[in-house]
């Protein structure tokens, strides 16, 4: 229970001020509402702003010429126009309103504008969601040029469904009876374990029981909207709680149901968590260090390929996972693209789930292997395939982590980015090889130029003009068959590693 320090002092944008002072002076009514007053309440900087008013659309557009209206929602989104400044913040204007006749589970069919708060207010998902802030007291022309800060009492909070109390209990509890609610509109169902996660708040029981109970209604959701919410609650504080309650209640299923073939699911002795759990630690190692989107979703999938790929190992009486980072990455790819993240998101989780196993013993490890890792997972991936180790073995449980030579192999790796360990980095360019050896634009360039970067990636003091033009000439006299199978040499290595693999989990699960 924590308590609201009543009267709280907060901050009123100028942009919403002065949109209310229009509103009131044409005898509207206008209220902040909905996310914002939460955070403010909670202390939080509200996100967006939101203004409820019983002004219909029409009298909205004339009264705000240039803002953007929403035909199908009747929402205005207002710039405050009086002042031109860029730094506005934009605050959505919406009529009150009631939805009804959800019937593809997302959309209301029809919207029909209100007079009265209380119906706007009743429409909406959650009670700490459903309380409104009367913005008349706080308008007179003065202030419309600045932000205001002044205090507000708790009785002026319109508060129809407990939402205060639930705010201090730290209880998410739909308005209304919690199935009808997610029946109407299952993305509910993941904005409350995302609330839950976001806020760390309990959901209170009869909506755990619904959410239970409708899991399956969020296959009726676009994947992007999904997407939206599992990315808030990833980017959480709290994404291990977010995501077991995601378990608990079934909605995992339709998220990444991949993740589930691991919970229960032994290890080794190494490991004193099952994989799901020690999932779970990994990801919440990178929330506790405010690590970004990529880095929590690689922590939440490295070991997605270790279901597939156990196997019992009777000589050293132990399981082993052989492979599954290769299988890990692939899981992965199809996972996110499923999910329709963005390619670059896409490609770089895969890069450090596909690497996560990199060999990093100081003692024998070669920094011609390093320059190989750095060019796998890509330049701008190292400094993350790092912190992913980190996250991973304080995830195993082992939180002391030879700091000594953790930093030593970091140190290899600052070295290894001295040199070049991608093609653009190379001493000659293709418009070299056109130039002096009069080659054709198309694939022979770049095969020369991968060849070159093995022969430098395994001695960096190569990369001069001198060495590669040099070496240009010899490899120029290779048949285009040989070019070919020279340039996919570093690249057929990988491939075999992927093959043998597979190889292993088509036997156990005897597919092709
Ligand atoms: P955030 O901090 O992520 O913006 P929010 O609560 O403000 O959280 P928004 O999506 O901005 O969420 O929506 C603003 C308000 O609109 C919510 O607080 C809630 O009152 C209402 N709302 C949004 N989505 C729904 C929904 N699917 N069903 C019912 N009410 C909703
Ligand atoms: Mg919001």
């Amino acid at each position: 229970m924590k308590h609201i320090p009543f009267p709280l002092t907060i901050t009123l944008p100028k942009e919403v001020l002065s949109i209310a002072s229009i509103l009131h002076e044409h005898n509207h009514e206008a209220y902040v509402v909905g996310g914002c007053v939460r955070d403010i309440l909670i202390g939080r900087e509200p996100k967006d702003w939101d203004i409820t008013t019983n002004a219909n659309p029409d009298q909205l557009v004339k009264l705000f010429p240039h803002s953007h209206y929403d035909n199908t929602y009747g929402t205005v989104k207002v710039v405050n126009d009086t002042a031109l400044n860029d730094n506005l913040r934009v605050v959505e204007v919406t009529t009150f309103r009631t939805e009804s006749g959800y019937s593809d589970n997302r959309r209301p069919d029809n919207v029909s504008f209100s007079s009265r708060l209380e119906d706007d207010l009743a429409r909406r998902d959650f009670t700490i969601n459903a309380l409104a802030l009367p913005l008349n007291v706080y308008v007179s022309h003065e202030t419309l040029q600045t932000d205001i800060t002044t205090s507000v009492s708790r009785e002026i909070i319109i508060d129809l469904y407990g939402g205060m109390t639930d705010l201090e209990q730290g209880t998410i509890r739909t308005v209304g009876n919690p199935k009808e609610r997610f029946d109407e509109d299952a993305l509910r169902l993941m904005r409350a374990i995302r609330f839950a996660s976001q806020l760390s708040f309990v959901i209170e029981q009869e909506t755990l029981e619904a959410l239970t109970e409708y899991h399956d209604r969020l296959e009726t959701i676009a994947k992007e909207r999904i997407q939206t919410e599992f990315s808030l609650l990833l980017l959480s504080d709290n994404p291990s709680f977010g995501l077991e309650t995601a378990r608990r209640t079934g909605l995992l299923q339709h998220i990444a149901p991949e993740l589930l073939e691991g919970v229960g699911m032994e290890q080794n002795q190494a490991h004193a968590f099952t994989v799901w759990e020690h999932l779970l630690r990994t990801l919440q190692a990178a929330a506790d260090r405010k690590w970004g989107l990529e880095l929590r979703l690689a922590a939440l999938f490295h070991d997605v390929g270790k279901p597939a790929t156990r196997e019992w190992n009777k000589a050293k009486h132990q399981w082993t996972f052989y492979g599954h980072d290769v299988i890990g990455a692939k899981m992965t790819k199809m996972i996110l693209k499923r999910l329709v993240y963005p390619l670059h998101t896409i490609d770089t989780v895969t890069r450090l789930v596909r690497w996560h196993m990199f060999f990093s013993d100081t003692e024998t490890v070669t920094l011609s292997a390093v320059r190989r890792l750095v060019r796998n997972v890509g330049e701008e991936n190292i400094k993350d395939l790092l912190k992913l180790r980190r996250a991973d073995r304080i995830g195993t449980g082992r939180p002391k982590e030879e700091p000594y030579r953790f930093r030593k192999f970091a140190s290899m790796v600052d070295e290894a980015l001295r040199s070049p360990t991608s093609v653009a980095m190379l001493a000659i360019k293709g418009s070299d090889l056109i130039e002096t050896f009069h080659v054709k634009p198309g694939p022979v360039i770049g095969q020369i130029l991968s060849i070159l970067l093995e022969e430098v990636l395994d001695d960096p003091t190569r990369n001069t003009r001198e060495y590669l033009l040099d070496r240009t000439a010899f490899h120029m006299k290779h048949t285009p068959e040989e070019l070919s199978i020279l340039a996919r040499a570093g690249k057929d290595r990988l491939l075999k590693e992927e093959e043998e693999a597979l190889k292993v989990v088509r036997s156990k699960h005897r597919v092709e």
